[in-house]
């Protein structure tokens, strides 16, 4: 089967209530570039990436769309099946792992889709129709995110992701405290993310002055040196995210024993092909990970959940989705949303969502 023509949209995903904020960011609405793959046979598959904003990571959605639209042409006439699709890619453009999600995705969907089977199936097989997620608080203060995060506990989230950085430390010290009073006892799971905002001493003097709280310290600083600096004072399990930007980094950190987990993103390791080597990688490591959005619509959100549903429940960190924090789907009938913590695994062919086209006007570019 091979790619007979490729659409590319862009479309404004409003953030609700005015913006999110991170220790480095701060959107209050995202471009996102969409994939239409077409098939020789006249199926068809979606792919979608979403850069949340220019400074969260090297990826912006300026550079989506121009890497998608560099790959296009060289793309008609290609295999769809990931391996041939991935070498051609990497042929016509180096590195920009989340412009290649996009078309992963797409390739993805459309598979399933001609061969009657859900993503996850063709990623090995889903071990649950009900994905965990977790729920990411706003670096925010520290009352209201310790009552926000047992709102969120209750409600069924089994991990919450307390978003620090950016500001004084003694705020994110006395936000942790606070968060571990309000759940302590409840069994959910915590990780603390810094998304790089953080000195090494800062780093470091929250896990000293927290020690007795069982939270992982997730991606607390800018660089790889600063988490090899910190890693040997750390009393808390260390995740990396932000800098594990393609599959090589991933398993060096492993097999290092840098980092006891990580925070991924389907499209900034480039898809979910390099996706599913990765999830094996850290099942052969014993290493918990997510299966994230970066951000994105209900089409990354379907991947991402297709993904999450095939690793091992007990190595799950669960699947991050910007579904909460977005207005409106794609899909009016098959929206991907979290209900009580937990995301079902969309039940028709390929990713099971199928967007209404018209919601993205007409395509920015085709070949
Ligand atoms: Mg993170």
């Amino acid at each position: 089967m091979r790619i007979k023509s490729i659409q590319i949209f862009q479309h404004d995903l409003p953030v609700k209530n005015g913006s999110y904020k991170m220790s480095n960011t701060n959107v209050a609405s995202l471009k996102s570039t969409l994939v239409k793959l077409i098939g020789d046979n006249g199926t068809f598959g979606w792919g979608e990436t979403c850069p949340v904003g220019p400074t969260y990571a090297e990826a912006h959605a300026g550079g989506a769309l121009a890497a998608v639209i560099q790959m296009a042409e060289g793309l008609v006439g290609t295999e769809i099946w990931p391996v041939p699709l991935h070498r051609r890619m990497d042929a016509l453009l180096h590195g920009h792992n989340y412009a290649k999600a996009a078309i992963d995705i797409a390739a993805h969907d459309l598979l399933g889709k001609a061969l009657g089977v859900s993503v996850s199936e063709l990623l090995g097989g889903a071990l649950t129709d009900r994905v965990p997620s977790y729920y990411s608080t706003i670096v925010g203060d520290p009352d209201e995110t310790a009552r926000i995060a047992l709102e969120k506990t209750r409600e069924g989230y089994p991990r919450l992701q307390i978003k620090v950085g950016g500001r004084p430390v003694e705020f994110d010290i006395e936000t942790i405290r606070k968060v571990w009073e309000a759940v302590s006892g409840t069994g959910v799971r915590l990780a603390v993310d810094a998304n790089r905002g953080m000195t090494t001493r800062d780093a470091l003097r929250v896990s000293r002055e927290c020690p007795y709280i069982p939270f992982v310290l997730e991606q607390p600083c800018n660089t790889i040196e600063d988490l090899q600096k910190i890693r040997p004072q750390l009393q808390h399990g260390l995740f990396m995210d932000e800098n594990s930007t393609s599959l090589n980094i991933a398993v060096t950190a492993a097999g290092t024993g840098l980092v006891d987990g990580f925070g991924m993103k389907v499209t900034r390791i480039g898809g979910l092909h390099p996706m599913r080597a990765f999830r094996d990688m850290c099942a052969a490591r014993n290493l918990p990970h997510t299966c994230d959005d970066a951000w994105g619509g209900d089409i990354i959100a379907a991947a991402c959940n297709h993904i999450g549903a095939t690793v091992a429940p007990h190595l799950s960190e669960g699947v991050w989705l910007a579904q909460p924090y977005i207005e409106g789907n794609y899909d009016a009938d098959h929206p991907v949303v979290i209900r009580d913590g937990h995301i079902s695994r969309p039940t028709g062919p390929g990713l099971g969502v199928i967007p209404d086209e018209s919601v993205f006007g007409a395509p920015v570019a085709s070949f």
